[in-house]
């Protein structure tokens, strides 16, 4: 048994991913739900890579303006992917606040599919969680739903955006989906040793997590605690997911 597999915990056959593509709609949402997984998988030698759809532009503090906004969130991505092992991060130039599952949006997302190869994507769940109303944002809702139907049926059908196949961008099949903030999980990931990672990473979100700098690592430790209690692993800092098998 290889180390990872050890860390993966489903009632379900999951197949080792060896390169992983997380689109989310924000900078810093890949760091609230997977950064922990993100540590992980590299720590095992995954190949890992971000799709960025907006530049979070929309985002706090509000004195400032979107492209001041835009700048600072790029280089504190980059900063909180540097800290996980990522460096390659793809921006998708979406407005922040306005994202709509429309074709452009699945178009691409199809091409970056299509370009990057993954055999996992992971994505923000597409279905409204009325209990966790922030992990709902209608920007989330759109890019797990445009993310979906990028995953299935888009970038693997040769008729789908026909312009792709003009710009060389061949038709790739992702086996595996993965939805963080799902009201449904079925895997969860034992992050013990990437916990301290994931809060480093979520505070070099500065222009978001300065005001609550103190105390973001009581919040993100007990979060992994209640994924760990759901996932009948007390005791160990557990980020969850529901797979999906697109096969
Ligand atoms: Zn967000």
């Amino acid at each position: 048994m290889s180390g990872l597999e050890s860390l993966i915990h489903t009632g379900h056959d999951e197949p080792l991913p060896t390169k992983v593509l997380v689109i989310v709609a924000h900078p810093d949402d890949i760091d609230f739900g997977a950064a922990g997984t993100v540590a992980t998988f590299v720590d095992h030698g995954v190949e890992v890579v971000y799709g960025l759809v907006t530049d979070g532009d929309a985002g706090e503090p509000a004195h400032y303006s979107p492209p001041e906004l835009r700048e600072f969130r790029h280089s504190e991505q980059t900063a909180a992917g540097a800290i996980l092992g990522v460096t390659e991060i793809h921006w998708l130039g979406f407005h922040d606040g306005a994202v709509v599952a429309d074709l452009d949006l699945r178009r691409a997302i199809s091409r970056l599919i299509r370009q990057v190869k993954p055999d996992l994507v992971i994505t923000q769940s597409p279905i409204r969680d009325l209990d966790r109303i922030y992990a709902s944002h209608p920007d989330h809702l759109a890019t797990g739903e445009a993310v979906t139907c990028a995953v299935y049926p888009d970038a693997r059908n040769a008729h789908s955006f026909p312009e792709l196949l003009h710009e060389g961008c061949e038709p790739h099949s992702v086996p595996r989906l993965w939805l963080m903030a799902s009201t449904e999980t079925n895997t969860y990931i034992d992050i013990t040793d990437a916990l301290d990672r994931k809060i480093e990473a979520l505070l070099a979100h500065h222009s978001q997590n300065d005001a609550r700098a103190e105390t973001l690592p009581a919040m993100i430790t007990e979060w992994a605690e209640a994924n760990a209690d759901r996932a009948g692993l007390a005791g160990r800092p557990v980020e969850s997911f529901r797979s999906v098998n697109t096969e």
